[in-house]
Formats: structure tokens, sequence, C-alpha cells
């Protein structure tokens, strides 16, 4: 085992103990570390939706939170490398380990590995316990794909790899979004912000963002990122608008990122065109009700859409190190990890004030 002279021995966290519940607890580090695993220091973790989701909801055991981690490679095994990447490297962590082997692997299906292993998900009381990115350090498995982040990007930059991971994701992969088309993304937030950039980048010659009254200086950014167009909901009806802005013919992919509300979905019927797709990746409070005539009758393609993949991280990660979009206009708030609590709900926008991207940074 490779190890600093100045190994840490233990990670301050906080652990996720119950709803709305962290503890902060000194876990040791693993000295030596499991047979191949690696130590990485954590520089920062940025927090999206699924993080508040987590928070709220949170009822089996203990855990550290926290998937969205830009660190630095402590430890590594024996060796000139590891999964590629060296002592010293400063990475993007992707946030699912898949074992590569299974039927849902094998057959490209591999965010749905019958064997995944989630960061963020595993319990605090597991084999190293240090698998989230809430914490000074982390340990890392064997197979963990990570991205390369050069060290003049700026922290909060770099943290954006996933969001915009997410993105280009959704957008392209997913939704198979082509040079010339149009999309509807709806969804005003950091994700469908990303959304419109990736947008962009596919060549999408019809970008639009909704978003509520409250979003509007996010919807302005939406621009500067790539809308063309933008719909405030709450004073705008969006199917009528986009109607209007296709000239009548609709958009060939729509993205719903709305977290809560069906609405979207029965908006989405009406504005995406025939033969046209429909991406799912907000979370709905309840079961939501479609006229399945139009999906069988129109040739409709819905599609559902969670996390991302190492090819679209990739482009992430390239778009971040191309100083190409002002994404230093996505931070709105760095906090430390000891107020991970008000981050948190932040997010969740508990706070009447305007939040983008949140990032916790643990003491060093
Ligand atoms: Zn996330
Ligand atoms: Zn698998």
């Amino acid at each position: 085992m490779t190890t600093t002279r100045s190994r840490p021995t233990h990670s301050e966290a906080a652990v996720l103990v119950g709803p709305r519940e962290f503890e902060f607890r000194s876990i040791p580090i693993p000295d030596p570390l499991p047979h191949d695993h690696a130590l990485l220091k954590v520089e920062a973790t940025g927090i999206c939706g699924s993080d508040y989701h987590l928070f709220k909801e949170h009822s089996g055991p203990p855990l550290i939170g926290g998937h969205e981690v830009v660190g630095t490679l402590i430890e590594v095994p024996p060796g000139s490398t590891w999964s590629g990447f060296a002592m010293g490297d400063r990475v993007g962590l992707e946030p699912i380990v898949r074992c590569g082997h299974c039927p849902e692997c094998v057959g490209g299906r591999m965010n749905y590995c019958r064997r995944r292993f989630a960061y963020t998900f595993e319990p605090v009381d597991s084999g190293a316990g240090l698998w989230g990115g809430f914490s000074q350090y982390m340990v890392l498995i064997p197979g963990t794909s990570m991205v390369r982040i050069p060290s003049e990007i700026p922290v909060e930059d770099a943290v954006l790899f996933n969001p915009i991971g997410n993105g280009f994701e959704w957008v392209c992969r997913i939704g198979g979004l082509g040079v010339g088309d149009a999309i509807l993304i709806m969804g005003g937030g950091q994700r469908g912000l990303a959304s419109a950039l990736a947008a962009k980048e596919a060549g999408a010659a019809t970008i639009i963002v909704t978003g509520l009254e409250r979003d509007r200086e996010k919807l302005e950014l939406a621009r500067t990122l790539g809308a063309t167009h933008t719909i405030i909901v709450d004073e705008t009806d969006v199917p009528s608008a986009v109607s209007e802005i296709t000239a009548g013919d609709g958009v060939d992919v729509v993205l719903d990122l709305v977290p809560g509300s069906t609405q979207p979905m029965s908006d989405a019927l009406q504005c995406v065109r025939s033969g046209g797709t429909i991406v799912v990746a907000g979370i709905k409070s309840g079961p939501t009700q479609l006229d399945t005539n139009q999906i069988v009758g129109r040739g409709l393609r819905i599609l559902g859409a969670t996390s991302t993949t190492p090819s679209s991280i990739a482009n992430a990660a390239r778009i971040i190190e191309s100083r190409k979009y002002p994404l230093e206009e996505f931070h709105t708030h760095c906090l430390p990890l000891a107020e991970i609590d008000r981050a948190i709900r932040l997010v969740g926008a508990e706070f009447d004030e305007p939040v983008l991207h949140v990032t916790v940074v643990p003491p060093s």
C-alpha cells in the first residue's frame, strides 16, 4: 500500500441518521484500506434535488450523503495507476459503480446494473463507511469511474460536472436531440440550465426553457447558456406558447425536470411533435394520469432518466475545461460542511432567497 507520510486517521463527516437529521461523526479511516481501494480527499461536493429528497425522506440505516464530489486521490493501491488515475490526481467522481458483467451492463443499460454500488446510498456501518461526499475523505472501491479535473479550474465550476453530465445524458443520449431540432426543457433550476447548455452544444435550433415567476433570473441565465426562448409558467399557457414559437410544429424533444407537479406531463403531450420523445427526469409526488391514446396515435416515445453515464460526464468535463460558458453564474452558495443542514434546505427552496447551485466544503 502506498501511503502518504501524513496519512489522516479519521474523517469528519455529516451522517444522515433520519429524516432531516444530521449527526457529525469522526469516522476512522481503515489502515490499510481494503484490497484495491483508494482514498480521496474531498475538496467540495455539489448538492442537487435528490440530496434534498433523501434528506426529507431518509428512513434506512445512517449514511453519508453527497454524490457530486470533486477531490484529490491521496492514496492508491501499488502500481502505476488505479482505474487509469494516479496519486495526486484531481478528479470528479461518478456516483454509480457498475459491475460490467450483469445482463443490464452487458446489454448497455448500465445505470440499472443489478450489482451497482451507489456512493451516497451505502450505509455508514457497511465496510469502510466513508461512501459519501459530505465528509473530509471518501474510500473508493475498485471499478470507480472518474473524470480528470485540471488544477486551474475553480472548484465551484468543477463540481458542475455532474449536473452538466446529466444535461448531456438526458438531452443528447436519451432524448436523441440532433442538429436543428427543437427542445422544450421544463424546469428552470440547475438541471434545466445545464440541459439548455447541452442542447446548445448538440446544435439545437430552438431551445425553450420554462420556469416559475420566481425563477426569472435563472431564465435570464438560461438565455446566456443557449436558450432561444423562455416561458414563465405562472403567467403563460405553455402549449400555446410552444405552438406559437414552433409555428404549430411542436418540439422534437421535451425534457420534464419539474419535481412534484404532474401538469408538465400533460403539457408535454401537447407540445411534442408526432414521433417525438418525452424524457421524464422529475420525480412526481404521485402517479400521473396520461392520455395514452395520444402516445399510441402519434407514435410518441416516453423515456425515464435518472443519472448520467461516463460519456456524458466526459462531455461535461470538456465543456467545463473549455471555459466557453459563464459557469460562475451558477454559483449561488458555497457553505462549510458544518452548515450542511442549511445547504440542503437551500436546495429545497425552504428559504426565501434565490438559489441555483449550492456547494459544501469540508474542513481541510
Ligand atoms: Zn445529484
Ligand atoms: Zn452490472
